[in-house]
């Protein structure tokens, strides 16, 4: 990377960070869940109470061809009792498991949930931070954890080191957010951009959201769309986060009530860090195109290399195998990256020295 970096294949100022599915060597069958359990045995159950009641019937009739169907009927039953015996050897190793989750033919791989419904896969979850410049792999990681949410300041802080970058910026999508990571970004030095994920209940019901409510530093309050005051109430701990609530007393008189809660008074709540957050939101607000161009940088790596691989992604089982796996394909696809930025004999003689 640092000779990336010398010859100008890569800028070290911003990055886009994201991750993709890819799918491992291993079924949605072979791939066991609570849920997924108790779903295939209540089918085996059903199948089996459906063979018994056949059973049932052929043992009335006495002819040979009654003979024939109860011996096969016998079989067949006879199978599904196995199934579910296999099931619930299956299903205490799912309880067994830290994560209560079983996937048999690769053992790390995991169920995870993507975009589209229904496209559900048993796979991996690559990360990679993505130069803006020439749209490099800068970092890459292979988790077998099925959402982005713990991820973006691990790829941050990797990032800063391999660039050895003095500022940075990461652009990633909502799905990245979490107030503890943008923290720990701030912390190791990098500027993340990543939007709020729209969760708010009142914003839903079309009621004033958070962002209606204006925070003053100076008085530790804030200002309602109603203009009162809320004010500091209370301090807590909840799940490790410091939480402050503030409330304002004039609510019960309030015009725009109906607007604003359907409870007694209308609370926000505001995390010790959150000034961090509200600098990233203004950061974001003075750069309103952030997610266009984190898609531009970063969305059609992920496209190129699963073209590559084909329609089954990786041939490997096992994490760190699948981990080499994707390092071959990284490498491969900034190679071919810098052949196309600089050409093949200004890159040959760059790498010669
Ligand atoms: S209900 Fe309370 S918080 Fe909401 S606008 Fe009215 S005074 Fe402000």
């Amino acid at each position: 990377m640092s000779l990336c970096r010398e010859i100008g294949l890569i800028a070290g100022v911003t990055v886009a960070v994201d991750g993709s599915r890819f799918k491992a060597v291993n079924t949605r069958d072979k791939n066991y869940t609570p849920g997924a359990i108790r779903l295939r045995m209540e089918q085996a159950d059903a199948s089996i109470a459906r063979y018994l009641g056949m059973l049932d019937t052929a043992d009335r009739q006495e002819d040979q061809v009654a003979e024939m169907r109860i011996s096969r009927l016998s079989e067949r039953l006879e199978a599904l009792r196995r199934q579910m015996r296999e099931l619930q050897t299956t299903e205490r190793a799912v309880a067994d498991a830290p994560d209560h989750q079983v996937s048999l033919t690769d053992p790390d791989a995991r169920a995870m949930a993507t975009n589209g419904k229904g496209t559900g896969m048993v796979g991996y979850n690559v990360q990679a931070a993505v130069d803006a410049k020439h749209h490099l792999i800068v970092v890459h990681e292979v988790t077998n954890v099925g959402h982005d949410r713990s991820q973006l300041a691990n790829m941050a802080r990797q990032t800063k080191e391999v660039t050895g970058a003095d500022s940075l910026t990461v652009l990633a999508d909502r799905g990245y957010f979490s107030g503890e990571e943008v923290v720990a970004c701030e912390a190791a030095g990098v500027t993340p951009i990543v939007p709020k994920p729209l969760t708010s209940g009142a914003k839903a019901d079309g009621r004033f959201g958070k962002q209606d409510f204006i925070y003053q530093p100076e008085t530790d309050t804030y200002r309602c769309p109603a203009g009162e005051q809320l004010i500091w109430r209370f301090t807590t701990v909840e799940n490790g986060l410091t939480l402050s609530r503030y409330w304002s007393s004039n609510c019960g008189t309030c015009a725009m009530k109906a607007m604003c809660t359907p409870s007694k008074q209308r609370r926000i709540t505001r995390w010790e860090h959150e000034a961090v957050i509200e600098a990233m939101q203004r950061r974001l607000d003075e750069m309103p195109n952030a997610m266009r161009v984190r898609r531009s940088i970063v969305e059609h790596v992920f496209g190129t290399i699963k073209g590559w691989m084909g329609r089954d992604h990786f041939r490997t089982r096992r994490l760190a195998n699948v981990a080499t796996e994707m390092s071959l394909h990284v490498l491969a696809y900034n190679l071919k990256r810098a052949v196309v930025v600089l050409g093949t004999p200004a890159l040959m003689a760059a790498i010669r020295g």
